[in-house]
């Protein structure tokens, strides 16, 4: 297969090289196990690259990730450059890539492994195979809506104002995203806002019911109040499939999917743009935890959701899903087999570091393609 897979690495800070480092190795074995080939560039982001060229996100990089099928991120932040002003820190590069690249749909899954169900705090007859995905909108609504800030009233008085707003652009391109993500899913998307309330919500439902019924009514759609959203992912999280919804309520409800699985080292991420003329969308993909400094250097952080994020980039990006497939499959035999980094350890597990943890994942790579 010819390499003319062009992925660029930002490892950024604290664990990112550890946990990307793992993502290697699994790029190496697909060149020599699966003839897949991947041509990978490596670039700084966040701490690293202002250290480097005092700039969280140099231009070179920026027009080097434009030109690539798709990022793999890693985490950025630290102590170190916690002081810097806010459009000068490591954040500031991930904001900026994700602006540049237009990525307005979040896809945050959340899974629960067979052998990780005890560690969600909901019962496990509730949790037992979980397989969500929340796609949030990431550009738009009240985050970046005008106009906002605090206004000086008078007599002491002050108004906090921030906008909520959509256009149809901006929620018929992430409703497509949920309906063709659903596609190759269980073919159920369930929309959530509040239309009761909220004339943008109105809008959103109106838009998302009328692109149903002109491009996707072979998928199963439900319209639901995201307070009743909310409510329903506690009590009966298993009857939905692809949830969408807007920057607010996706950023919450995502969060609260997130903790059914119990882990912040098991959650991968992506956010998609727009596709291009062959249907290619502009791509990122990284787990959702931070830099853990606090575990930084010491070969101790989880490197399962950054693998988890490779395996996203495989199947949505490349093509891929069988080898998505097979990576998802090793992480579940080898957390089968009792194998677990320190964040998610158990009474009677095996505690491993994050090699010990990538060489269990490749063995079982192995052993799945022999
Ligand atoms: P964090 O996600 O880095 O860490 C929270 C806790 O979870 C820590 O105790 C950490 O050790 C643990 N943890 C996180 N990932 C882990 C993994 N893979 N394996 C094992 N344990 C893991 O969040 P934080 O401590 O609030 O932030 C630390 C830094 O990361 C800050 O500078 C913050 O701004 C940055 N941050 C970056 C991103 C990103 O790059 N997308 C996201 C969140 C926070």
């Amino acid at each position: 297969m010819p390499a003319n897979k062009k992925i660029l690495f930002l490892a950024g800070d604290g664990i990112g090289p550890e946990v990307m480092r793992q993502v290697r190795r699994v790029i190496d074995w697909m060149d020599r196990r699966r003839g897949v080939t991947f041509d990978v560039s490596e670039g700084l982001v966040g701490g690293a690259a202002i250290d480097q060229y005092g700039v969280p996100l140099a231009d070179a990089t920026l027009a080097e990730a434009l030109a690539s099928d798709a990022v793999m991120l890693g985490a950025v932040g630290g102590p170190k450059w916690d002081t810097m002003s806010f459009d000068k820190r490591p954040e500031a590069g991930l904001l900026a890539l994700r602006k540049e690249l237009g990525l307005y749909a979040n896809l945050r899954p959340a899974q629960v492994f067979d052998a990780l169900v005890d560690a969600s705090t909901l019962k496990p007859e509730i949790v037992k195979g979980l397989d969500i995905l929340i796609v949030r909108e990431l550009t738009g609504g009240v985050y970046f809506g005008e106009p906002r800030g605090i206004e000086d009233l008078g007599n002491g008085e002050k108004r906090g104002i921030n906008t909520q707003v959509y256009t149809t652009t901006e929620i018929r391109r992430v409703a497509r995203v949920a309906f063709e993500l659903a596609r190759k899913r269980s073919n159920k998307v369930h929309s959530m806002e509040k239309a009761n309330v909220m004339e943008s919500g109105l809008l959103w439902r109106q838009e998302v019911t009328r692109l149903h019924q002109e491009e996707f009514q072979d998928v199963e759609l439900h319209h639901m109040y995201a307070d009743n959203g909310a409510m329903q992912l506690i009590r009966n999280p298993k009857q939905f499939d692809v949830i969408v919804t807007d920057n607010l309520f996706g950023d919450i409800l995502s969060d609260e999917a997130a903790m059914m699985t119990g882990s912040l080292g098991m959650l991968p991420s992506a956010a998609l743009g727009d596709p291009d003329a062959n249907g290619n969308r502009k791509a990122m993909y990284e787990p959702v935890h931070g830099s853990a400094p606090d575990i930084a250097g010491k070969d101790l952080a989880n490197p399962i959701a950054t693998l988890l994020s490779f395996a996203m980039a495989l199947r949505y990006s490349f093509n891929l899903d069988t080898d998505a497939g097979l990576i998802e499959k090793a992480v579940q035999n080898v957390l089968g087999g009792g194998m677990r980094t320190a964040d998610i350890m158990a009474p009677g597990m095996a505690r491993c570091s994050t090699t010990v943890m990538g060489d269990s994942i490749l063995r079982e790579l192995d052993k799945l393609a022999a």
